[in-house]
């Protein structure tokens, strides 16, 4: 049945009637994946013969520790997209499919819409993520659920990073950050969804011409002045940008099928 504002909700009976509280992932997948250089949307693109939203809402299924799924589709792919997850037979949670957003940050805030009264956490994870391990997934959520209302999963660094500014045909460095002190962050990040619908409230509200809408949600809680709290990355959980990281993936997963 699809509901008002292109909504369609399958699976199960709504998790917001149980009285539990649950933890709603937010599968981000509303982005044009350009840089692939393919004439469809990077969550949308095969790996192993399944489309890289697929792969990612089966991992987040299988933590265990996800109780629903709103996923945000591409301009016009709502009905795609409920296609391809409706009845998987790896996706036995309540999903819902919803319009994204120009940015990922207003993706996200079109996907927190729909968390119901009972989803006191809430994890947003990019569809560009595909192989997302379901240990992960459990380590950012049992950080949340022990106390911390922010969590995200980082790896250190193994480049050294400069910092730099525009200086005519090249860029001048101003800096180099200590390296021991820096971490590649991943999704999924974890909330406690009060305190993410605030950040998100507060980031929109700042959202302008000057402003440039923030690649990450801990990104807008660090703008609250709120602490983020980082667990252990995992290298499994790359983001594909790249036609090369698909390939990557591709040898990952035949690697782990072996
Ligand atoms: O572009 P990038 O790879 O950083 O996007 C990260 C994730 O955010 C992707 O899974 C993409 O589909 C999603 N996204 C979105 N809405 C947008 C832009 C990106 O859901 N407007």
């Amino acid at each position: 049945m699809l509901a008002p504002h292109g909504i369609l909700r399958f699976n199960h009976d709504p998790v917001g009637t149980r009285d539990e509280m649950t933890t709603l992932a937010i599968l981000t997948a509303a982005g044009s994946g350009s840089r692939l250089g393919r004439d469809l949307p990077k969550a949308l693109v095969e790996l192993d013969g399944f489309p890289l939203v697929l792969h990612a809402a089966r991992r987040l299924a299988a933590s265990g520790v996800v109780d629903s799924l709103v996923v945000t589709a591409p301009d016009g792919l709502v009905g795609v997209m409920i296609d391809l997850l409706a009845d998987d037979p790896y996706v036995q949670i309540p999903v819902q499919v919803t319009d994204g957003g120009p940015t990922r940050q207003a993706s996200v805030a079109a996907g927190l819409a729909l968390a119901r009264q009972g989803d006191d956490v809430v994890l947003v994870h990019d569809a560009a993520r595909p192989l997302v391990p379901s240990d992960l997934v459990r380590r950012v959520v049992g950080a949340v659920r022990s106390g911390h209302a922010a969590v995200v999963p980082g790896l250190p660094v193994t480049d050294t990073v400069k910092q730099v500014r525009p200086d005519g045909d090249t860029e001048l460095v101003t800096g180099t950050p200590d390296r021991s002190m820096l971490r590649a962050v991943q999704t999924p990040q974890g909330f406690a969804r009060d305190l993410l619908v605030r950040a998100h409230r507060t980031g929109a509200g700042r959202a302008g011409a000057e402003y440039l809408a923030a690649t990450d949600d801990a990104g807008l809680v660090e703008a609250l002045g709120e602490p983020v709290h980082m667990v252990a990355g995992d290298a499994a959980a790359f983001k594909i940008t790249t036609e090369r990281d698909l390939w990557l993936a591709s040898l990952v997963l035949q690697e782990t099928n072996a």
